[in-house]
C-alpha cells in the first residue's frame, strides 16, 4: 500500500501557504461537519470544471482552505488533524458559481386559482433561506444580479465573510438600474443620465460590486451607468427591453441576462428607449438559429467580449408538462408559496395546445442559440433566476440550469464548466475559484454518482466545502424546511 502522505507530498505541485482556519460563529457551526480539518478525499472521480472529461480514482487533499494536492487514488488512514473521506462511487466538482442568484422571492399578494392578484407587487427578501439553499446545493459563489434590499445584501455579505451566517461568497449587485416604470414597487426610477451616474457612484461607494440594468432604462442612462461602473473597475449586466442587444453592445455592456430571450431588436414598431412589454422576446421568436440575424448578433457579442447569462429554469416554468419540482424543493417552501406555485403550475397546464407548443418551441430555440453562441466562442454563464412562477428555487434550480444546458446539447462536462469556471472567469476570479486545481480555494462539492454521464446526479449532494470548511447539505436544507417564501 502506498504511503498516502508521502505520495501526496510528492504530488504537491504548488506550494500552498498555510492560512489560519476561520473561526466559525455558532450559527455556522450548526451546519458544519468538518471545521478547520485537513481533508483527504480518496478514490474519488474528479469532474474539474474545465470542460475536460472526468478523471477516475483520484486522491484530493485540502489544507489551509486550499486544494493542496491531487494524485492517483490510494488508500489512506487519517493523519493527526486530518479527515479521510471515502470517495468511491462519488464525484468531486468545483463549487458552482451562480450568476443570476437573487436573494428574494416573488410572491403575489392574494394570488388566486385563476391567476389573479392585485397590485402592488412586493418582493420579499429571503436573507435567511436563500444563502442556505444555495450552499446546500454546492453553490459556493453567487452574483445577486439585482437587489431589492441593497443594504440587506451588503450586510449579509459581511456576516457570511465573518463566518457568522452560512452562505456562498457574494458578488453583491446594487439595486436595479431601472427607468420610468411602476413594474416593481421596490425599484428606484432613474431620472436621467446624470442620475444614473450618481446612482452607480453611490452604490459602489456603499460596497456593491456589480450592477444590473432593467427593462425601462434609456440608452443615455445605461451609457452613463456603464461609464461610471467601468471607471471603478465594476461590471454591468442587463435584463433589457427598452434597449436592444445591439444598442447595449455598442454602449459597452459586459453581460446580458436571460440568454437571447430579452432582446427586442426585432420587435415590430420598436421605439427607441421604449420597452414593448408584449414583444419582449421578439428576437427569439423571429430569428432562426443559424439565420442571418442570429449569426450577426452572436458574432457581435463574441467580437465585443459580451458574456451571456443562461437562465433556462425560470423559462421552463412557462411550458406545460415539464418535469415536476424535486420533492425536496417542495419541502422547503412555505405552505403559501407552495399553494402559489401549484396554482400557477395548474394554470400553465391549462394553456391551449397552440400556446403551449409556441412556448416550447421558443424555449428550444433559446437553447439552440445558447449552444451556437458557445460554439462561436462566446462566454456563457448561468444562474437560475429564482423568480417566475415560484418554482425556481435557489440551489435546486442551479442544478436544473445545468441539466437544461445538457438538454440544449452541451456535454455534461461542458455544462458544468458553464456553471463553474465560466462564472469565475466572468467575475475575474478564475485564478482562485471555478475548477478543481491545486492552489485554488477549496470550494468543492461531493456528489453521489457520476454527473459526467448522468447530469441529474448533481442533485445528490453529500458534502459542500467552502474555503476548506465542510458543510452538511442535509442540515442546511432542514434549517429552511417550510421557510422559503417567508424570510
Ligand atoms: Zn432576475
Amino acid at each position: 500500500m502506498l504511503d498516502a502522505a508521502l505520495a501526496l507530498a510528492a504530488l504537491t505541485l504548488t506550494a500552498v501557504a498555510p492560512s489560519t482556519p476561520p473561526s466559525l460563529g455558532p450559527t455556522v457551526r450548526q451546519v458544519v461537519v468538518h471545521e478547520g480539518a485537513r481533508l483527504l478525499f480518496t478514490h474519488v472521480r474528479v469532474l474539474d470544471g474545465t470542460g475536460r472529461p472526468a478523471v477516475e480514482d483520484r486522491n484530493v487533499a485540502v489544507e489551509g482552505g486550499r486544494i493542496a494536492a491531487i494524485g492517483p487514488g490510494a488508500d489512506a488512514s487519517a493523519a493527526a488533524g486530518q479527515v479521510v473521506i471515502d470517495g468511491r462511487g462519488k464525484t468531486l466538482l468545483p463549487g458552482l458559481v451562480g450568476l443570476h442568484d437573487h436573494m428574494y422571492y416573488i410572491a403575489r399578494p392574494d394570488l388566486d386559482a385563476t391567476g389573479h392578484s392585485d397590485p402592488p407587487l412586493v418582493v420579499p427578501q429571503m436573507t435567511y433561506s436563500s444563502p442556505r439553499l444555495y450552499l446546500a446545493a454546492g453553490v459556493t459563489t453567487v452574483r445577486t444580479t439585482g437587489s431589492v434590499e441593497g443594504y440587506a445584501d451588503l450586510n449579509l455579505r459581511g456576516l457570511i465573510d465573518a463566518w457568522q451566517v452560512p452562505g456562498p461568497h457574494l458578488d453583491v449587485t446594487a439595486p436595479y438600474l431601472q427607468g420610468k416604470s411602476d413594474l416593481f414597487m421596490q425599484m428606484y426610477q432613474l431620472r436621467d443620465a446624470a442620475d444614473a451616474r450618481r446612482f452607480v457612484a453611490f452604490w459602489a461607494d456603499a460596497g456593491a460590486t456589480s450592477f444590473k440594468a432593467y427593462m425601462h432604462i434609456t440608452r443615455a442612462e445605461l451609457g452613463a451607468a456603464i461609464e461610471e461602473a467601468h471607471r471603478r473597475g465594476l461590471k454591468v449586466t442587463g435584463h433589457l427591453c427598452s434597449v436592444t442587444y445591439p444598442e447595449a453592445i455598442e454602449l459597452g455592456i459586459d453581460d446580458l441576462e436571460h440568454g437571447f430571450m430579452t432582446n427586442t431588436q426585432l420587435a415590430p414598431g420598436k421605439q427607441p428607449d421604449v420597452c414593448p412589454m408584449d414583444q419582449s422576446s421578439a428576437f427569439v421568436e423571429r430569428a432562426e438559429p443559424g439565420g442571418p440575424e442570429a449569426t450577426a448578433l452572436i458574432q457581435s457579442l463574441v467580437a465585443h467580449h459580451v458574456t451571456v447569462t443562461s437562465t433556462l429554469p425560470v423559462f421552463e416554468h412557462s411550458i406545460p408538462n415539464r418535469p415536476p419540482l424535486d420533492p425536496r424543493a417542495m419541502e422547503v417552501l412555505t405552505p403559501e408559496a407552495r399553494t402559489d406555485y401549484l396554482y400557477q403550475r395548474n394554470l400553465r397546464a391549462a394553456a391551449p395546445p397552440e400556446v403551449a407548443a409556441k412556448r416550447a418551441a421558443t424555449f428550444r430555440r433559446e437553447q439552440q442559440l445558447e449552444l451556437d453562441f458557445v460554439r462561436a466562442g462566446g462566454l456563457l454563464v448561468t444562474g437560475p433566476d429564482p423568480t417566475g412562477n415560484g418554482g425556481t428555487i435557489p440551489g435546486f434550480a442551479n442544478h436544473r440550469a445545468v441539466e437544461l444546458l445538457v438538454e440544449a446539447g452541451f456535454t455534461p462536462p461542458e455544462a458544468v464548466r458553464i456553471a463553474t469556471l465560466n462564472g469565475a472567469v466572468y467575475l475575474g476570479r478564475e485564478r482562485t475559484i471555478g475548477s478543481v486545481e491545486v492552489g485554488k480555494a477549496a470550494d468543492l462539492v461531493l456528489v453521489r454518482g457520476d454527473p459526467s454521464t448522468r447530469i441529474s446526479d448533481l442533485r445528490q449532494v453529500e458534502l459542500v466545502v467552502k474555503d476548506g470548511v465542510a458543510f452538511d447539505p442535509e442540515k442546511l436544507l432542514e434549517s429552511v424546511r417550510g421557510r422559503y417564501g417567508q424570510y
